[in-house]
């Protein structure tokens, strides 16, 4: 199949990346892992592109004052480096390693994987477990979402055509927190089949805070609140990680039927997820 005609803009800074989004016609060309399937099927026929490619501003990555800054260009590869440090890092380690390919993973970006909104993505799971925001840039200024606010559905998100993901913000997670990521995917170059991110503290011997979220559960990122209420207060032992992913199996997050099979899945990838975790604290 011939692509469809669209005109090309390769933008060098970041209002004339705006000023071509502005009619609400065109497409941002970031790291090209899943747009350009998109056009090359036709399933996406935007009438301009605009590769942000070149914008020099776009490739920051910050981390100052507990707070990660993420910028549109910081490809997945740059979570696979020590740049990061703390427990945050640590977590972005530990997910980013499984996202695609290596090739993937040196071109595609994290803003671009959230703005695509796919329901089986690691990073917009990863967004809702760790409080981000996020920032969009269009015509009347800047506005700030949270990921709640953000993801509206499958492929689907609250970004307006003429907006651009300029900025996510992701806060830094407390000493004492350990990381786990758990998946079950039938080969490398699918997404998966469904996986668990956890973050889980811990003060004086017992949990202060939790996020557990679930990849491919339900049309939006999922946070197994339940089963993170579960764990605040006590230790973390097995029997609360147990009771913890039985009660995340539980969860209704999906029109699809949750059948024995997935409610299963679930839970055994809580369980490894926050056993992960725990080996972190
Ligand atoms: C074989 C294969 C396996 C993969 N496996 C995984 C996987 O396991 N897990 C996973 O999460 N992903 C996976 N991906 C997808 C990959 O992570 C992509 O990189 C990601 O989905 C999109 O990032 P991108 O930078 O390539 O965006 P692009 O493809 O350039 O853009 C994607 C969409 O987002 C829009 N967009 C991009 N950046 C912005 C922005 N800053 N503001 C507004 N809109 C923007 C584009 O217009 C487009 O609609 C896989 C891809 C392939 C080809």
């Amino acid at each position: 199949m011939k692509v469809a005609a669209m005109d090309y803009v390769a933008a060098r800074s970041p209002d004339e990346v705006l000023a071509v989004l502005a009619d609400g016609q065109a497409s941002v060309l970031a790291g090209g892992q899943s747009l350009v399937l998109e056009v090359t099927s036709r399933a996406a026929q935007p009438r301009r592109l605009v590769d942000i490619n070149r914008v020099a501003e776009f490739e920051v990555l910050d981390q100052t004052d507990g707070m990660l800054r993420v910028a549109p260009l910081v490809r997945h590869r740059v979570f696979e480096s020590d740049a990061i440090d703390g427990p945050l890092g640590d977590l972005l380690r530990v997910i980013v390693r499984h996202i695609g390919h290596p090739p993937i993973r040196a071109r595609g970006t994290m803003l671009g994987s959230l703005a695509y909104a796919h329901p089986a993505a690691e990073w917009p799971v990863a967004a809702a477990v760790l409080g981000a925001e996020l920032d969009l840039a269009g015509p009347d200024g800047r506005r700030t979402l949270t990921a709640e606010q953000f993801f509206t559905g499958p492929f689907t998100t609250a970004r307006r055509p003429e907006e651009l993901l300029v900025e996510v913000r992701l806060p830094a997670l407390p000493a004492g927190t350990g990381a786990g990521y758990a998946e079950h995917r039938r080969s490398h170059a699918k997404f998966v089949e469904g996986a668990a991110i956890v973050a889980v503290t811990v003060a004086d011997g017992l949990v202060t805070g939790a996020a557990i979220g679930l990849v491919n559960v339900g049309p939006c990122p999922v946070r197994a609140r339940a089963a993170e209420a579960a764990l605040i207060g006590g230790p973390f032992c097995d029997a609360a990680i147990i009771e913890a992913a039985r009660v995340a199996a539980e969860i209704d997050a999906d029109n699809r039927a949750m059948t024995a099979t997935r409610r299963g899945a679930i839970r055994m990838l809580t369980r490894r997820a926050l056993t992960q975790a725990r080996e972190g604290v």
